[in-house]
């Protein structure tokens, strides 16, 4: 049976960047932590199909769900703020919905009828906004991010259909929040109203009178303000919500709660609920704010100036902090800056070293000359995706003798392509969703540090990648010291290797980051920094 669904609709104005995912993550916590089942669905405003053909620094991180779709990274966030699945039903493009659309419409499934934005798009926007809430069995609350800025032009039909959505399900079925911003005016030593007063303005023009507003502040909003701002803007003054700005995005709901909005979104809804058990979560903030110890790990990547690029392998850090009671400072590496003369010592003070996932042949050979420094002087590696790839070339070249080994990706002609087209993936014309996508089973070898720190003999990890490690090699390899500790049981594909006689060598060609969260920090992440820690103290005894 499904069950009778409370619909939140999320908007953002002023300026972007607020943290509406954070916000919707938060919510999505707060009513979870009272018992209630809770879902979210992202609507991204672009025309790309998904996320999965952008630059990282157009988008940020391509975030990968359990079933293969490549998403917005904010459902990171909800991942690890509501420790549910998200799945391909939960994040929706203005390019699916077009294409969706266009397909029925070549298919002559409008019968004869001209085929306009309203209703036809917005029709096909309201039915993934149902999709999301009757997937797996029904939810009682499903959360809509809206990206975007109200005013944007690409966001006008998620708008429209948002504004028809709340009509036909009824007041007490749906609510909409509105995100906006109030800064603070040094000169005038004020907070000033006028922008959140506008972009309220903005989106009661496209017929949506918000219920609660979340005003984004470096301060406190006193009542006399919250008066003000509901006064012009057409609600009560408790349901101006005052959102600071707080050091780590884990107190944020703790913050919001503190608020009311926990309470508010509850009563508007009419919800039946218990109380909140925010016991957990709260420890987790105390440890993360506390902690007795510090590790500097390495992340020698491609992007690091755009730190969204890396957003899932941060947050790991952060949970995987918690677990060893230290904080995880991250010194960023441009990965072209190891190809330099003695950039060795840029490496010198570290704990540990990640080599991250990433694309093209930008910073390669630095990359090979990071992971190179951690094999031969001990120090703690971490290998993701293309970490494991860098890995195992590197390793061919310096311990197996096998000179010009190398990625088919990045050098065509490689006398040695220990990295390879996966079979099939050779000759794919087109780029967008055809890597290897999703949840695949590995069996982990018996006797390893791997099985050790997973405790099973099989797992399932996210995969988004084209590339594989070249199966003609595995002999030369494992002959050298290589341990190849996972075994994907279905294509025999190396998914995870490590080295003997190291602290700490460890490669895996899954994304371990996708699957860490509040509730479940990921055991790789977090033995690794359990063995930066040893590091640590190693050199500063
Ligand atoms: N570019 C590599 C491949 O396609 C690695 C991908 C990644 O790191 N996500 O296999």
């Amino acid at each position: 049976m499904k069950r009778h669904t409370k619909f939140i609709f999320v908007t953002g104005g002023v300026v972007s960047s607020l943290g509406k995912g954070i916000l919707c993550a938060s919510a999505g916590m707060l009513l979870k932590a009272r018992g209630l089942s809770v879902t979210m669905l992202k609507l991204d405003p672009y025309i790309n199909v998904d996320p999965g053909t952008m630059s990282p620094y157009q988008h940020g991180e391509v975030y990968v769900t359990v079933d293969g779709a490549e998403t917005d990274l904010d459902l990171g966030h909800y991942e690890r703020f509501i420790n549910e699945d998200m799945k391909r039903v939960n994040n929706a493009t203005t390019g699916q919905v077009y294409y969706t659309v266009i397909e029925k419409e070549r298919r002559g499934d409008y019968l004869g009828r001209t085929v306009q934005v309203i209703p036809h798009i917005t029709d096909e926007i309201k039915s993934r906004i149902l999709a999301a809430a009757n997937s797996n069995g029904g939810h009682d609350v499903l959360i809509t991010e809206i990206g975007g800025t109200v005013g944007d032009i690409e966001s006008l039909p998620f708008m429209e259909a948002i504004r028809q959505f709340g009509l036909e399900v009824g007041r007490g079925n749906a609510l909409f929040i509105h995100l906006t911003l109030v800064p603070f005016i040094k000169a005038a030593n004020e907070f000033k109203t006028k922008p959140t007063q506008h972009s309220v303005k903005e989106l009661r023009e496209i017929g949506i009178q918000p219920d609660i507003l979340l005003c984004r502040t470096e301060g406190a909003l006193n009542r006399e303000l919250r008066e003000k701002i509901g006064l012009f803007c057409n609600v009560n003054a408790n349901e101006v919500i005052e959102g600071r700005d707080v050091e780590s995005i884990y107190e944020c709901p703790l913050l919001l709660e503190k608020n009311g909005l926990g309470d508010l979104l509850v009563n508007k809804l009419n919800l039946k609920t218990r109380e909140p058990d925010l016991t957990e979560w709260k420890k987790f903030v105390h440890r993360i704010k506390k902690p007795s110890h510090q590790v500097r790990i390495g992340i020698c990547g491609k992007y690091v100036e755009l730190r969204d690029a890396y957003k899932s392998i941060i947050e790991s850090f952060v949970h995987a902090g918690a677990v060893n009671d230290a904080r995880v400072e991250v010194v960023w590496l441009i990965a072209e800056d190891l190809e330099k003369e003695n950039s060795e010592a840029l490496l010198a003070d570290l704990d540990g070293l990640l080599v991250p996932g990433g694309f093209g042949g930008r910073g390669f050979e630095g990359k090979i000359n990071a992971v190179r420094y951690a094999r031969e002087q001990k120090l703690p590696f971490f290998g993701i995706c293309l970490g494991l790839q860098c890995a195992v070339v590197e390793f061919a070249r310096n311990v197996c003798g096998l000179e010009g080994a190398g990625s088919r990706e990045f050098t065509k002609s490689a006398q040695h392509p220990v990295i390879d087209f996966q079979p099939g993936q050779e000759g794919i014309p087109r780029m967008g969703g055809t890597m290897r996508l999703g949840t695949y089973l590995c069996d982990v070898k018996a006797g390893t540090l791997t099985h050790r720190i997973y405790g099973v003999d099989q797992i399932s990890e996210r995969h988004r990648h084209r590339y594989e490690v070249n199966n003609n090699y595995l002999d030369i390899l494992t002959e050298k010291g290589m341990i190849l500790s996972g075994i994907c049981p279905d294509n025999d594909l190396v998914e995870i290797i490590e080295l003997p006689d190291h602290p700490w060598f460890l490669a895996v060609q899954y994304h371990p980051e996708l699957r860490s969260r509040v509730a479940q920090p990921h055991p790789l992440f977090c033995d690794f920094v359990r063995a930066a820690l040893e590091r640590h103290k190693e050199r500063t005894p």
